[in-house]
């Protein structure tokens, strides 16, 4: 199977938008608070189908690769 998408890596590299989170089909990304109560999300790696929909609609992903 593909490899699972890596939103971020470090979190500077999510401002916690939710978009990767509205446009998954199939659910499998939920937003979860951090320490300090700031929402990054999860995917659900059993749930996931690789479709790679949620690093396209990141705004922070496209940003850099312009
Ligand atoms: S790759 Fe597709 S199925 Fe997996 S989390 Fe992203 S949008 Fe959802
Ligand atoms: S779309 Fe990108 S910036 Fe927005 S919550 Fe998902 S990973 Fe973070």
């Amino acid at each position: 199977m593909k490899e699972l998408p890596k939103l971020y890596i470090r979190k500077e590299e999510c401002c916690g938008c939710t978009s990767c989170y509205a446009i998954c089909s199939r659910n499998a990304i939920t937003m979860k608070p951090d320490e300090e109560g700031f929402q990054y999300p999860v995917i659900d790696g059993n749930i996931c189908v690789r479709c790679y929909q949620c690093i396209k609609v990141c705004p922070i992903k496209a940003a850099k690769e312009q």
